[in-house]
């Protein structure tokens, strides 16, 4: 860890004396990180003795509905009242997997008010001061391979049990795209500790990848032979579904995780874009290979952010406009993808 110097960990550690009562968020629509994270750091401390629990603030898709885990995950939005009450008694307040409170969606107004410790784990560019101990590392594929380290640093790895190596493993399974991008020497080491913890690796696998309806698959096959846009000229592909066309594949949340990978399997494509469109909003996510900067065409264009090869955002404009800026803009970026090596 970079970043991190010992203060910091001297700082966490000294939160987490006694038995403390703790609110672990992790960023909107959470995905497997940010779960995997959560539950992870959630199922050591309470290993530990704390009273633990996990807020998202909105729901996580089903497919990642099957940890041994046993610490309480409530959601936001369908018990605002508890969530609210357990995350204002609570002693400290952990932040996973995001870089700023807006990150947090409708918790961000909580997060900011909330007066006990305040500490960050998170491996985006950017991060924002809003914690009283920032553990921010760039270099880390996810941050589930971070708090392994954190625990690590704290002297925590005799409380690592299967449950919470299951969920950290599933965090870094879900960034690194089964282990093909972002991975480091660290990340094996990691993923190395993890298994000694026992856990079935062949069951999360089954149930992280092979675990789709058969509308999620229609619905794939539906993107990429009608709706998928390939611009050789540009290097770039896009994809659009229309509220419609989500209605008519039974769309439940997390049927299009991954869909925005797959235009970078074409040969000589750096470049994806996947816009969705949402009640009142379009939900953009981006991907890019090499040196092009995902998050700074998201940051710049569609108020996102993300990381370098992996961002996300929105637009207000409608679904229809929102894909016509997309490919109005890439003329003016035809150079850096031209360009890009990867
Ligand atoms: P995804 O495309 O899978 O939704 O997100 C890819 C990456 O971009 C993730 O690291 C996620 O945290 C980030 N991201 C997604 N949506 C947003 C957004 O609306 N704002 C910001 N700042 N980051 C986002
Ligand atoms: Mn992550």
């Amino acid at each position: 860890m970079k970043n991190t110097g010992i203060e910091t960990i001297k700082g966490i550690r000294n939160l987490l004396e006694g038995k403390k009562k703790i609110s672990i968020v992790p960023h909107e629509n959470p995905d497997g990180d940010a779960m995997g994270s959560s539950l992870g750091l959630g199922q050591v401390l309470k290993n530990r003795g704390h009273e633990v629990q996990v807020m998202p603030v909105n729901d996580y898709p089903d497919f990642l509905k099957w940890f041994s885990s046993d610490v309480p995950v409530m959601v936001y939005e369908k018990d605002k009242k508890a969530v609210k009450e357990f995350l204002f008694s609570s002693d400290v307040l952990f932040c996973l997997d995001f870089n700023e409170e807006k990150r947090a969606g409708h918790l961000e107004k909580m997060i900011h008010r909330f007066e006990g410790e305040k500490v960050l784990i998170d491996h985006h560019p950017y991060p924002s001061s809003f914690c009283h101990f920032t553990v921010s590392e760039i270099e880390y594929s996810s941050t589930a391979e971070l708090v392994f380290d954190v625990l690590a640093e704290l002297g925590y790895t005799g409380s690592i049990d299967s449950a919470a190596a299951e969920a950290l493993y599933t965090g870094i399974l879900t960034d690194t795209g089964g282990f093909s991008h972002n991975i480091s020497k660290n990340t094996f080491k990691v993923v190395s500790e993890l298994l000694n913890c026992e856990i079935n690796t062949d069951r999360i696998q089954s149930a992280v990848f092979h675990n789709f309806s058969a509308d999620r698959m229609k619905l794939l096959g539906y993107c990429l032979n009608e709706k998928m846009q390939v611009f050789p000229e540009y290097r770039a592909a896009v994809i659009g579904l229309t509220k419609e066309e989500l209605d008519r594949f039974n769309f439940i949340p997390g049927d299009s995780e991954g869909f925005v990978n797959y235009p970078l399997s074409i040969n000589n494509i750096v470049f994806s874009a996947l816009f969705i469109e949402k009640e009142g909003f379009v939900k953009a996510s981006f991907r890019s290979k090499g040196d092009f900067p995902a998050n700074a065409f998201s940051i710049e264009h569609f108020n996102g952010g993300g990381h370098l090869n992996a961002a996300g955002g929105e637009s207000e404009l409608n679904f229809q406009e929102t894909l016509e800026k997309f490919t109005q803009l890439l003329p003016q970026y035809k150079h850096q993808l031209l360009k890009t090596k990867f």
